[in-house]
């Protein structure tokens, strides 16, 4: 995101506050159309990377092909819908075939599709497809549990609910042993 797009975001948030009913020359907002800007920049830093290359940039060979599971990572997006807050926990396992990833690669490319607009079933599905693509591994399971503030600050106002969406590749969708058994150890905290 350059200077432009930050000086965009920082005129539009002028307008939402004069729209709002604010006074945007008042003491505590006057930088806030600037600290918006900021802040979008790094809640949309999504846009400009590339799930794929960042697994491809950590990958190393192994004989092991038993489960990798990864879970409980925290995400934090915005919904496409209101602009609102996703807050969520990322479980991710695969099989691998030959190739593995660092580990450190599995959180960042969750954050990578996080910080996009997102609905969290799209998203569910591109961090599937990222790791499929890069590993090429024998299966892929992504699990998304997340509360999304535009259920629960506006809309149905429903504080306690939270949605699960998952994504299966492979020989998670073949073998019914492969799912029950990430079930089981996400479900083992
Ligand atoms: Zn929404």
């Amino acid at each position: 995101m350059n200077g432009t797009r930050e000086d965009k975001i920082e005129k539009a948030t002028k307008d939402i506050l004069e729209a709002i009913g604010e006074d945007i020359h008042r003491e505590g907002l006057i930088k806030t159309p600037h600290r918006v800007a900021k802040a979008y920049k790094y809640l949309f830093s999504g846009y400009e990377q590339n799930g794929i290359e960042i697994l491809k940039s950590a990958i190393f060979k192994t004989s092991n092909s038993e489960m990798v599971i990864v879970k409980n990572i925290e995400f934090y997006s915005m919904c496409e819908h209101h602009m609102l807050p996703i807050i969520g926990q990322a479980h991710i396992a695969y099989i691998p075939n030959g190739f593995v990833t660092g580990l450190s690669k599995l959180p960042r490319v969750v954050d990578v599709f996080a910080r996009r607009l997102q609905i969290q079933e799209n998203m569910t599905e591109q961090i599937a497809e990222a790791i499929d693509k890069a590993i090429n591994p024998f299966g892929v399971a992504v699990i998304l549990t997340a509360r999304h503030m535009c259920m629960e600050m506006r809309g149905v106002e429903k504080c306690n609910s939270s949605t699960t969406t998952s994504a299966y590749r492979g020989i998670f969708l073949k073998e019914q042993q492969y799912k029950s058994e990430f079930l089981t150890q996400i479900r083992n905290n």
